[in-house]
């Protein structure tokens, strides 16, 4: 008899508690035989764990844990490989596909992404509403991308005027690329501009910071801060970070 065909997901857990897991994304890790993650991710979703066989590994793992995924899967196994918030943003399913087009495309395998909640817009939730119009997304990480072609694109990004997200703000190796930031936020859009940071987000110990981007707290920040740079339209409103969308409110409005 042949062996049941085997079959990949790439999960995102959202950021932290099991409320803000999706409902797919918990039947498909309660469907997994096998659940493939970096340490702390699964510590995430001790409670769904019941009898899957599961694979962890360290920080910088990420290529030997898609290859051991993959390897089950082949062998006619369903395997959930988790990622914190969303699988496709700077997460785990990207790679997965890469493999499979790549040394594994002999395997004829199936892979399902599943998306999650993503840390710029737990973060956004816990500030206010900074997201409400343009954004951009970038890492600040340059483990993978060159630290030349993370400063062009802040370059262009900087005069664009749009509220931006950074993800892998600072380690505690790399330490020197923020603060540039910082100065080039200064330069390009005046020291008033409002900034928000979040340590945490979603998770039991979230903390978060609200202010001027000249008072920001550097040594708050670090590889599990997400922070948000606001643009001209973004104020602290009774404490909360607002990027106005363009609505004219006046105080009699009619049509409210
Ligand atoms: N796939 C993830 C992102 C992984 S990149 C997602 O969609 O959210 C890792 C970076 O994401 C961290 O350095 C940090 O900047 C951000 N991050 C992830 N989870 C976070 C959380 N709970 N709180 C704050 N930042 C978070």
């Amino acid at each position: 008899m042949k062996n049941k065909k085997g079959m990949l997901l790439a999960v995102g857990i959202g950021p932290g508690t099991p409320e803000l897991l999706t409902i797919q994304a918990r039947r498909a890790l309660e469907t997994a035989e096998v659940i493939v993650g970096y340490r702390l991710y699964v510590r995430q979703i001790s409670d769904i764990i019941a009898g899957q066989e599961v694979i962890t590994t360290g920080m910088r793992g990420e290529v030997e844990r898609c290859r051991r995924a993959i390897e089950a899967a082949a062998a006619g196994r369903t395997v959930a490989v988790v990622s914190s918030g969303d699988a496709g943003i700077y997460g785990m399913a990207g790679l997965l596909l890469e493999l499979l087009e790549g040394e594994y495309r002999d395997n004829d395998l199936d892979l399902e992404v599943i998306p999650g909640i993503t840390a710029a817009s737990m973060a956004a939730s816990v500030l206010g509403a900074p997201l409400m119009n343009d954004f951009v997304v970038l890492s600040l990480s340059d483990l993978m991308t060159p630290r030349e072609k993370i400063q062009q694109r802040l370059q262009a990004v900087m005069p664009a005027d749009l509220v931006c997200v950074l993800y892998n703000p600072q380690s505690r190796r790399r330490t020197s690329l923020f603060p540039e930031v910082v100065k080039q936020v200064i330069a390009e859009r005046g020291p008033d501009t409002v900034v928000g940071l979040v340590k945490n987000a979603g998770r039991p110990d979230q903390e978060k910071w609200l202010g001027k981007v000249v008072d920001i707290p550097l040594s708050f920040i670090d590889m599990l801060t997400v922070v948000v740079v606001g643009n001209s339209t973004t104020d602290i409103v009774n404490g909360r970070m607002l990027s106005r969308r363009g609505y004219q409110l006046t105080g009699n409005d009619e049509n409210r």
